[in-house]
């Protein structure tokens, strides 16, 4: 056998695919990868049924479709103030994990420092490592998770190259608030820094707090690759359509690479979603309807004996499981998923360190009946 030097050799299965994979071998409610269980709108799917009869079944532009482009422009225009040419400053990708790997490959070069904070979504690492870069992580505390400034001034030096941000955040629902915006603005000014923003959860935030996208912001927006997903607020994750928005000189170095690892993003749903965002009710209504789901399951929740932690945004509710047990957090959602049939997903396994603060984390984003069966289920733990 002809021997292969593995590249990731700590890198096991993602967690998602590994609790999914058990919800469904056991019969367990899933509430561990983040999908919803209620439908795609029927106006969107009529929309890809629409432009896959009109003939948009041949390769998109590389960059995406144009319409798709323009509207995502003037999105950002409306929302953050924030002006991206079309032609030049966006890029459709197959998903939010294709963009910030994109972007990654582009601009980490080998002993490259990036900064990211734990508990950290699990695909950024792998992306750095892959690109010979260090990852420089950090560690976040529940119930706040609030980033220590102070520390990452102290982690910064002249290597490096990249900080990841993520508002609203996964796996915790925290959010970045005006004075991490400032903090992290002094630590960035004059520096060659550039920011990887993930903020795939914009649209899902709650209490009418302010999503603090880097595209508000002109000292952080001119480093900055943003990126977004389709999948998240118009309940269709398995398209995996997201995109990356970025100044030319960074955007040009992401089309170099995202030209050869997926050319472009499939047509129809481009043609669709391009339609679709001319109605901007579409995802304007969406803290309100997820905030509905958050504060019911929230409620179920207060009865039994675990702890929530705060929600502001995405559609994840954290709980902490101290007093039930004090098994790690991998075993006991294991013993959850088996025993009391809900899967979730043990939040120990986004920290490099495996650091286990007994917090699970379960996604809201499901039709009431499932929530109430879940509920019903965690009552009895
Ligand atoms: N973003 C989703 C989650 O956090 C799942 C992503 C994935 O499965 N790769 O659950």
């Amino acid at each position: 056998m002809t021997p292969v030097i593995s590249k990731l050799p700590q890198t096991g299965t993602t967690i998602f695919t590994v609790m999914s994979a058990l919800a469904s071998e056991v019969g367990a409610i899933n509430l561990s990868q983040g999908f919803p269980d209620f439908d795609t709108p029927p106006k969107l799917i009529a929309l890809v049924n629409a432009a896959m009869k009109a003939g948009h079944n041949q390769y998109a532009p590389m960059a995406g479709v144009v319409a798709l482009r323009e509207q995502i422009a003037e999105k950002t225009e409306k929302l953050y103030g924030a002006v991206y040419n079309p032609e030049t400053e966006i890029t459709v990708t197959a998903g939010g994990t294709q963009a910030i790997f994109t972007a990654i490959t582009a601009t980490i070069n080998p002993n490259d420092e990036v900064i990211i904070f734990e508990p950290a979504f699990d695909c950024y690492a792998p992306a750095i490592k892959l690109a010979g870069g260090i990852v420089k992580s950090l560690e976040l505390e529940p119930p706040d998770y609030r980033i220590p400034w102070a520390m990452v001034k102290r982690l910064i030096n002249n290597k490096t190259r990249m900080i990841i941000l993520n508002t609203p955040h996964n796996p915790t629902g925290t959010i970045l608030h005006r004075e991490d915006i400032d903090e992290l603005t002094a630590i960035v000014k004059n520096q060659d820094i550039l920011l990887l923003s993930d903020e795939v959860y914009e649209h899902l935030i709650y209490d009418g707090e302010t999503h603090h996208s880097m595209a508000r912001y002109p000292e952080l927006r001119q480093r900055s690759f943003i990126v977004a997903s389709f999948g998240k607020p118009f309940h269709a994750t398995g398209w995996k359509v997201g995109y990356c928005m970025a100044p030319e000189f960074l955007m040009s170095e992401f089309r170099k690479v995202h030209q050869f690892l997926v050319f472009s993003v499939n047509a129809p749903i481009q043609y669709a979603i391009a339609d679709y965002l001319r109605d901007e009710s579409t995802y304007l209504s969406l803290p309100a309807f997820f905030q509905e789901k958050r504060d019911y399951f929230r409620k179920g929740l207060e009865q039994s004996r675990f702890k929530l932690l705060p929600c502001s945004g995405s559609y994840f509710q954290s709980v902490t499981f101290n007093g039930i047990t004090d098994e790690k957090d991998t075993d006991f959602a294991l013993r959850l998923t088996k025993d009391f049939g809900v899967a979730s997903i043990p939040t120990s396994v986004f920290y490099t360190r495996g650091t286990d603060h007994h917090v699970l984390r379960f996604c809201f984003a499901k039709r009431q009946e499932t929530l109430d069966k879940a509920v019903e289920r965690l009552l009895k733990v």
